[in-house]
């Protein structure tokens, strides 16, 4: 089943569609007691709130009250210890415009619609594939909530004067060769398949996707979201859901779910680190940096390193990733947590990669893509099952008992998901 993944995740949607800032700036002092969380459910015209669950948003402390880490604990320490980096975010939005609210109930109920019509049977893609071959098929909407659109840069054309145009081309092209001279893939389905991106979707969609088949851009709202176009590590994310669904295509839905979204950021963070030529000790494991503007209280969408200090904003709340098995938040919103509980196996990536240093795609880079390409684990598998999956690959890649297995089995352990070996 193709899965209907969209940057921005609802709850974070609903939050700038509230626009209620009151509430996150009481849990901001309460230093983390998640107790009296039921504000902010409002009606943000979902109509679905169910009382025995609290906003997402009230489900961690702010990082600006977790203790003080010094500046240099962040790199290079090993699987041991917790750190918070880049936590210092300035006031943020303290208030919404109610056109920018508006947009952002719009774009939930743009999505919704799209989700359902994911729902339904799709037509085969009627896309020539011609292996070992880039082929790039860039759309304008023009601002209509049209797909695919008005094809206005195919492969070997010219430049227009379209910016997003050219930046999602050239996205595009790099993630190719990332796949090709890296993963030895043939475009996301190892048959060439054409590259196909739609920018200017919709009127201000505070939103960006990838529907099964191709990627869609909407220009945001400009208060709270920038451009989609511009994060490397956004396209990568939803090229890789296309890469996902060719090789291991986990189920869409809680733990699962949660790891289809964490190997998504995995090929994300992988291809970035790749094109830009850094060492995973350089990269600051962010994913969608671009995304927010300058506005807003944060860094990026996700954290890798310290996921829930991505962004602590009164317009947003502050980040709901775990990073630890004992924070595990269990919920009905966005199909069981996926872009929350991803944050448990993302900050296991980060750690073994760190720990095994050097070039992330030499090191734990390979051994998940091995996971995925190996197709061996079941579609609903849960983070234990992922968890030992790698630590064999591990083993099969750099050898038993090598350091790199131990360094693998270790990240797992940190953050819960592995018991520690007797
Ligand atoms: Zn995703």
């Amino acid at each position: 089943m193709e899965i209907f993944c969209t940057v921005v995740p609802p709850y974070l949607l609903e939050s700038v569609a509230e626009g209620t800032p009151a509430p996150t700036d009481d849990l901001r002092e309460d230093s983390g007691n998640s107790g009296s969380g039921n504000s902010g459910s409002g009606n943000g015209g979902s109509g679905n709130e169910d009382s025995t669950q609290g906003p997402v948003r009230s489900l961690r402390p702010s990082p600006t009250s977790a203790p003080e880490s010094g500046a240099s604990g962040a790199q290079g320490s090993g699987v041991e210890g917790s750190q918070v980096e880049g936590s210092d975010f300035g006031p943020g939005l303290e208030f919404i415009s109610a056109e920018t609210s508006e947009i952002a109930r719009r774009t939930l109920e743009i999505d919704e619609r799209m989700r359902q019509e994911r729902r339904n049977p799709q037509p085969e893609p009627s896309i020539v594939q011609v292996k070992g071959t880039l082929a790039r098929k860039i759309s304008d909407a023009k601002n209509k909530e049209v797909l695919p659109g008005t094809l206005v840069r195919a492969e070997g054309d010219e430049p227009t004067e379209d910016v997003d145009v050219n930046r999602v081309y050239d996205t595009f092209g790099s993630i190719y060769a990332f796949l090709q001279k890296v993963l030895n893939q043939s475009s996301i389905d190892g048959h060439g398949v054409a590259l196909q991106g739609t920018v200017h979707f919709g009127d201000h969609y505070d939103n960006a996707f990838w529907d099964g088949e191709q990627m869609v851009f909407g220009d945001g709202d400009g208060e709270v979201f920038a451009t989609f176009t511009d994060s490397y590590t956004v396209v990568a994310h939803e090229l890789g859901h296309g890469f996902l669904q060719y090789t291991t295509n986990f189920t869409y839905q809680g733990q699962s779910g949660a790891l289809n979204e964490s190997c998504a950021d995995v090929l994300g963070t992988v291809a970035e680190q790749w094109a830009l030529g850094q060492s995973a000790e350089e990269s600051d494991w962010f994913i969608g940096r671009e995304v927010f503007t300058p506005q807003i209280a944060g860094d990026a969408l996700r954290s890798m390193s310290a996921p829930g200090t991505a962004y602590d904003d009164p317009s947003l709340g502050v980040d709901p990733q775990p990073e630890h098995m004992s924070e595990f938040v269990t919920t009905r919103e966005d199909n069981g947590g996926v872009h929350i509980n991803s944050g448990i196996p993302n900050r296991a990536f980060y750690l073994a990669a760190t720990a095994i240093g050097g070039n992330v795609w030499e090191g734990a880079g390979r051994v998940w893509a091995d996971v995925l390409l190996s197709q061996e684990l079941p579609l609903d598998a849960t983070f234990v099952a992922f968890a030992e999956s790698t630590v064999k690959h591990a083993g099969r890649i750099f050898g038993e008992e090598s350091s790199q297995q131990a360094t693998v089995q270790k990240a797992w352990e940190t953050v819960g998901v592995l018991q520690p070996t007797p």
